[in-house]
């Protein structure tokens, strides 16, 4: 695919730098690219000079963190002014929040008898790539295999990092509409990320994709990577019905995982794509 709007360098949890993403992603065929770190504008800079050198295009992207109905959910900003007051201080607390989320994990890791864990996730973090966020969970996985407290990163998210385990710190994210907003102020195109991912039921998730366009949504991601087929079918079905614009993006974090720069499964050809829409102004929320 020549368009990707889904990706994470070494400003977040990605393990390539910004410049190496944009080169990786021109070599893929990508021509315009959307680097969408979580909850940071640092790898941009970088990632724009990279892609001026290889007359790529890069849009301005961003994965936002923010809850709805008790759950996680992400959200994808694009082409918004990257000095908008409203974002910058909002990804500050976001920071903020991931820096003390990375110091309670660190602090119960090392009451069950593995000290050093914040320092040792951000060595193995800052050796990928500098960046003033705090190390994630993906970094404490990788420091918990180094000290040998257990196998492998699998094993390390089963028993220590995963979904309701130790290292799962619930942080206080911005509400859905919050987000949302924030992005809408600072001028962003927005999409939802991987609907599908959520443990929704099927009126759960109509229901949240209710409230995220009355919150000022545009688009949904209906295609996320080489997620099976069959969702990426009921993700089209919701854009057409809720008549939203289509996003899709590989979501690559790592050369050799799951995902790859500019793969994913083709996006349904009668969905109007985002990306034709970034260079025209935005039309008024939708309510
Ligand atoms: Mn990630
Ligand atoms: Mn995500
Ligand atoms: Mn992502």
């Amino acid at each position: 695919m020549n368009v990707d709007l889904h990706c994470h360098s070494t400003a977040s949890d990605g393990a390539l730098a910004p410049a190496l993403v944009v080169a990786r992603a021109h070599e893929q065929g990508v021509r315009m690219l959307a680097l969408t770190d979580h909850d940071t504008l640092d790898g941009l800079a970088e990632a724009r000079n990279a892609a001026e050198r290889l007359d790529m295009r890069l849009i301005s992207g961003i994965e936002l963190s923010c809850t709805w109905g008790g759950a996680t959910i992400h959200v994808l900003g694009y082409g918004f002014d990257e000095s908008a007051p409203a974002l910058l201080s909002s990804i500050a607390q976001l920071r903020d929040g991931r820096w003390l989320r990375a110091e309670e994990i660190s602090r119960r890791l090392a009451l069950k008898g593995m000290p050093g864990a914040l320092e040792g996730a951000r060595a193995i973090q800052q050796a990928l790539g500098d960046s003033g966020n705090a190390p994630a969970r993906p970094h404490f996985a990788d420091f918990l295999v180094r000290a040998g407290y257990v196998k492998d990163r699998a094993e390390a998210f089963r028993k220590w990092l995963g979904s309701g385990k130790l290292g799962d710190v619930k942080q206080h994210w911005p509400t859905l509409e919050q987000a949302v907003g924030t992005l809408r102020t600072a001028g962003a195109w927005v999409s939802l990320a991987h609907p599908w991912q959520y443990d929704f039921t099927r009126g759960k998730r109509r229901k949240l994709i209710g409230d995220y366009i009355a919150a000022g949504g545009h688009a949904i991601e209906v295609v996320n990577g080489l997620q099976p087929a069959e969702q990426v079918g009921g993700l089209a079905i919701l854009a057409r019905e809720f008549g939203l614009l289509a996003s899709a993006g590989s979501d690559f974090h790592a050369p050799g995982s799951w995902s790859e720069l500019g793969v994913y499964r083709p996006l349904p050809e009668d969905l109007p794509p985002l990306w034709c829409r970034f260079d025209h102004a935005q039309p008024h929320a939708a309510v």
